[in-house]
Formats: structure tokens, C-alpha cells, sequence
């Protein structure tokens, strides 16, 4: 390939999501006002460089809470949390910040409000996800989860017409829509959420890589392999027709073998990743010849959320 055929695509939007910048801004608060330590329960963003460079500022991430000192203040991280785990928290007198994403918390409200009126909620979504065993965790006696075409094919439900799927708020918008219609043909009366689950900032970074990937030989998602919505990206690359397509860390990661025959390179990151990494990997590959980027715009996200009360006001944290 020679310089002249060689280009980069760049999605956009692509990178950080109102809830993951407001779940990183709320650390950051917390250890200003508090000081070192301030406890995280499970990543706060699933991000490797996010969590390196909190750990570094003092962050302890633990993975429940009974492993935080009595009276401690520990933040939830923006995947959301189950009653249960609040129950914890209070019983240790543990100061709390709740950094879940508002977006999470209207799918926990959802599941709430159906399972008030005795609804059989199919929450469609990866088994062992965070979010997942949040909601869940609102109503473990309705709520069944649905992750493969197999779980669609044999749940069970008390009353099939009073049945309603929702969903992690990080899937792929096409294969939930393929569970949908399988679990329709199951149950014709299976209701559909009153808004859409999968977010705004996932669902607009699949569309973008959607639009892309065409045009690619090869598309980069820069994201950790615990972040569902990078997962994703790769999938719907690969499913939009990239010859190709890889989720990085960093830059370093990229196996030159991958660039071989390839004129335009597809770049895009997850959520939960800061812009800078993704300009590093431009940086990388422009040493490479890969230097004229052009953007792929497919909408503008003006979302912001405002910050947990905590931090927004500056006061102490109230115990849980
Ligand atoms: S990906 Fe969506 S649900 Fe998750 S933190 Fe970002 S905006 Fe919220």
C-alpha cells in the first residue's frame, strides 16, 4: 500500500458517555473532598487506563463490600447496584456515593414498576454483567434473564400475557431485536419496554461504526474486553462488512501483521474510553503511514448528567 492510498476513518461519536464521564468526575470529587482512600465497588467504568489512573490517585477498587473498613465512603460504579448491595452498605456503616448511571437507573425503575403489578420480566443480557445483576437485583422473584438464542428458546413465564422484556442498557440494538422477535413468537403478548434500553451513547456509536465499516479494511475499537458496548462495536463492524476488526487497549497492542494489505483503517472506542487513547492509536498509526483522518459524523451528543448530590454540593457524604 503506499502512503497515498493509506487513510483512517475516525467514528464520531465514539469515546467517553454522559454516565461514564459523570461516574469518573464523581471519583474525582470524592478524593478532592475526602482525600486518599476513597473505595470503589467494581470498576468504576470498565476501562483498564480509567482504573490504573484512579488506583494511582488513591482509589481502592474492591469487588464487594464487606471489604471496605467499617464507616469508609465507597462509591458504586456506574454499572448500578442491587437493594442488596445498599443493605450491605448500610449495615456497615458505610458512607455512600451512588455513581450509577441515571440511564441504568431508569431500566432498575422499570424493572420495579413492572414487577409491583406482578409482571414476568425477560431482562434480555450477558449473564454476570454488572448491570445485569443490578436490575435483576430489583426483582430477583420476576426477573428472568435472557442472554442466548437458547435461553429464548426455552424460558418460562408464569402467564404469557402478562410478560415484558427489557434489556442491558449495552447491547447490540440488532441481535436484542433478534431475541425480541424470537421471544415474541414464543409469547405474542410480550410487551415492549416504555422506552428503549439500550442507551443513547451505545446505540449512536454502533450506528456510526454501521456507517463506517463499509468503507473499512480494517477497524480498531479501542476499549477493554470487559466493556460490553466495545464488544460490540467489534461485532457490528465485522457484521457492517470491515474486512477486519480488533479491540485494543492501547495503541501498543495493534499486531502490525493486521495492517498488511489494508488502505483505510476504521478507528472508534467504547464508552467508557478517554479520547486521549485514541489519539495515541491516530499518532501510531500516522507513523505508519496511515496519517490522513477523516471524521465520520453520524450525530451530535450534547447529553450531560448532573452529579450525584454528594459531590455536587460539596457536603459529606450521608451514611447508606
Ligand atoms: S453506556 Fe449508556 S448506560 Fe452506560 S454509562 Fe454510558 S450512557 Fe450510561
Amino acid at each position: 500500500m503506499s502512503a497515498a492510498t493509506k487513510r483512517v476513518l475516525l467514528a464520531k461519536p465514539r469515546g467517553y458517555c454522559a454516565g461514564v464521564d459523570r461516574a469518573v468526575v464523581t471519583v474525582e470529587k470524592a478524593l478532592a473532598a475526602h482525600g486518599a482512600p476513597v473505595y470503589v465497588r467494581k470498576e468504576i467504568v470498565h476501562n483498564k487506563h480509567v482504573v490504573e489512573t484512579l488506583r494511582a490517585k488513591g482509589v481502592i477498587f474492591v469487588d464487594e463490600t464487606d471489604e471496605v473498613p467499617e464507616g469508609a465512603l465507597v462509591v458504586f460504579s456506574a454499572h448500578g447496584v442491587s437493594p442488596a448491595v445498599h443493605e450491605e452498605a448500610a449495615a456497615r456503616n458505610l458512607r455512600t456515593i451512588d455513581a450509577t448511571c441515571p440511564l441504568v437507573t431508569k431500566v432498575h425503575f422499570e424493572a420495579k414498576r413492572f414487577a409491583k403489578d406482578d409482571y414476568d420480566i425477560l431482562l434480555i443480557g450477558h449473564e454476570g454483567h454488572e448491570e445485569v445483576e443490578g436490575t435483576a437485583g430489583e426483582a430477583p422473584d420476576h426477573v428472568r434473564l435472557v442472554d442466548t438464542a437458547e435461553d429464548a428458546a426455552t424460558v418460562e413465564v408464569r402467564d404469557p400475557s402478562k410478560v415484558i422484556w427489557l434489556s442491558q442498557t449495552t447491547l447490540s440494538v440488532d441481535e436484542t431485536m433478534e431475541r425480541v422477535d424470537q421471544l415474541k413468537q414464543r409469547f405474542p403478548l410480550l410487551q415492549d419496554p416504555p422506552s428503549d434500553d439500550i442507551c443513547y451513547a451505545t446505540s449512536n456509536r454502533q450506528f456510526a461504526v454501521k456507517t463506517m465499516a463499509p468503507q473499512c479494511d480494517l477497524v480498531l475499537v479501542v476499549g477493554s474486553t470487559n466493556s460490553s458496548n466495545s464488544k460490540r462495536l467489534v461485532e457490528v463492524a465485522l457484521q457492517a462488512g470491515a474486512r477486519a476488526a480488533h479491540l485494543v487497549d492501547f495503541a501498543h497492542e495493534v499486531d502490525e501483521t493486521w495492517l498488511t494489505d489494508v488502505d483505510t483503517v476504521g478507528v472508534t472506542s467504547g464508552a467508557s474510553v478517554p479520547d486521549e487513547l485514541v489519539m495515541d492509536l491516530l499518532a501510531w498509526l500516522a507513523d505508519r503511514g496511515y496519517a490522513g483522518v477523516e471524521e465520520i459524523t453520524t450525530a451530535n451528543e450534547k447529553i450531560t448528567f448532573a452529579l450525584p448530590k454528594e459531590v455536587r454540593t460539596k457536603r459529606a457524604p450521608s451514611s447508606s
